[in-house]
């Protein structure tokens, strides 16, 4: 039996069942022909079964599929970090890679505790943001805040001990630094646009005063841009625009092929680490890290987004969902957010939205709406067209 994600099995619907895949079309089983809007969870940027990565990935496993990285290294791993080093803005220079967004989270906070620890610090407090989402690993579910959290272990935990949520506002963010700025050792957000939490969009602004309340307070900048990588805001990384201390990257990284997954620290957090004292390692080490056939693939990813100037494609992605939406009224909508690679239409009530799901279906479209959102976050491949009948789609929905 295979117990699937975010369901209640007794009552989940089947699942639409998969034979094979291509550009940005699943096709079923039973025949049919869809449009996938949410690159498997916006991971699948290229498209599926893209040539040159299938190529790139049989000559990886003809020779070796994977080794570990304890006492051990490969020439993929190596390229990797070296290229995510000369490619990342700043000194994000210092790469650890783990086997999924969560984990590398994990990591991240892991780094900016032990980073306090081993300079005697007492810092231990964490800031994060309301709605955040950082994964479903334990410590990463913490400085999330999310339903699903109380649903396993009741409201009687609404408090997380050591995490502090604030909206995304420049008084709020003031307050929580002149109130607890000595004792935090790192503040975690997911950079512009909130993914898992309703797609949500906020200024640059906010992170740039966090960037000067971080540095005037001694506090470690996470960005988790597991979800905002790689070009899906409009901009390659927002780390591009505000520079964080570490930086978290997954989902895209392997272009939807492999789970894989790095947090990379700046100079200084490495140096943190970097000393005669043994206790002074960061011990952590999963077992995938570094898998050669992840890094093979997200090699010839990275090569693939900067061959293919996906910024602009990203850009016309962007000026589309406008030139459809703009305007676009329902009494059921409440809002309608666009950024980069990210459409959502927000309704005022998630129940109108159930049988979306299904009507998509009907439409060649795979959709998979969540609360009270409907969106899109399609493949950057997508033609105009194909991005034409997932906006239509969705604008349908509200017309019948
Ligand atoms: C998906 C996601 C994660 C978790 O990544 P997994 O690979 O699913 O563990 C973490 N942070 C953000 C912002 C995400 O969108």
């Amino acid at each position: 039996m295979i117990w699937y994600p975010y369901a209640q099995m007794k009552t989940l619907a089947p699942p639409i069942k998969i034979s094979s895949a291509k550009g940005v079309h699943l096709y079923t089983e039973d025949g049919h022909d869809l449009i996938d809007s949410v690159s498997s969870w916006w991971s699948v940027i290229h498209g599926y079964s893209h040539p040159e990565i299938n190529e790139a990935i049989k000559e990886q496993v003809d020779n070796f599929s994977h080794v570990m990285l304890g006492g051990l290294t490969h020439e993929p791993v190596e390229k990797l970090s070296k290229k995510l080093e000369e490619w990342l803005p700043g000194d994000l220079d210092y790469c650890f890679f783990s086997d999924s967004g969560s984990v590398a989270v994990e990591v991240a906070l892991k780094m900016a505790l032990q980073f306090n620890t081993n300079r005697n610090s007492p810092r231990r407090t964490i800031l994060a943001l309301e709605h955040a989402y950082h994964g479903d690993t334990f410590k990463a579910m913490e400085v999330g805040d999310d339903e699903d959290y109380h649903f396993a272990f009741g409201k009687s935990n609404e408090k997380k001990q050591g995490v502090i949520h604030i909206p995304t506002e420049i008084p709020a963010l003031e307050k929580a630094f002149s109130e607890y700025g000595d004792t935090l050792t790192c503040f975690i957000v997911e950079p512009l646009l909130q993914g898992a939490g309703g797609m949500r969009m906020y200024d640059i602004s906010f992170l740039r005063r966090a960037r000067e309340l971080c540095d005037k307070y001694d506090v470690l900048l996470i960005f988790d841009e597991v979800a905002t990588g790689f070009g899906r805001t409009g901009n390659r990384f927002v780390a591009d625009l505000v520079l964080p201390d570490i930086l978290v990257l997954g989902k895209a990284l392997t272009g939807g092929y492999i789970g894989h997954a790095a947090t990379i620290a700046n100079r200084r957090v490495w140096e943190g680490f970097y000393s005669d004292d043994p206790t002074h390692a960061l011990m952590h080490g999963p077992t995938f890290m570094g898998n050669a056939l992840a890094c093979t693939v997200a090699l010839k990813s990275i090569e693939l987004f900067e061959k293919g100037d996906y910024l602009t494609i990203i850009r016309k992605i962007e000026a589309l969902a406008h030139r459809e939406l703009d305007g676009f009224t329902s009494p059921e909508i409440s809002d309608i957010r666009i950024m980069g690679g990210c459409i959502c239409i927000e309704v005022r009530d998630g129940k109108y939205l159930e049988g979306f799901r299904q009507f998509a279906f009907e439409h060649g479209v795979f959709s998979r709406p969540f609360l009270k959102y409907m969106y899109t976050m399609p493949p950057y491949v997508i033609s105009e067209e194909e991005l034409l009948k997932i906006i239509s789609t969705m604008k349908s929905w509200f017309m019948r």
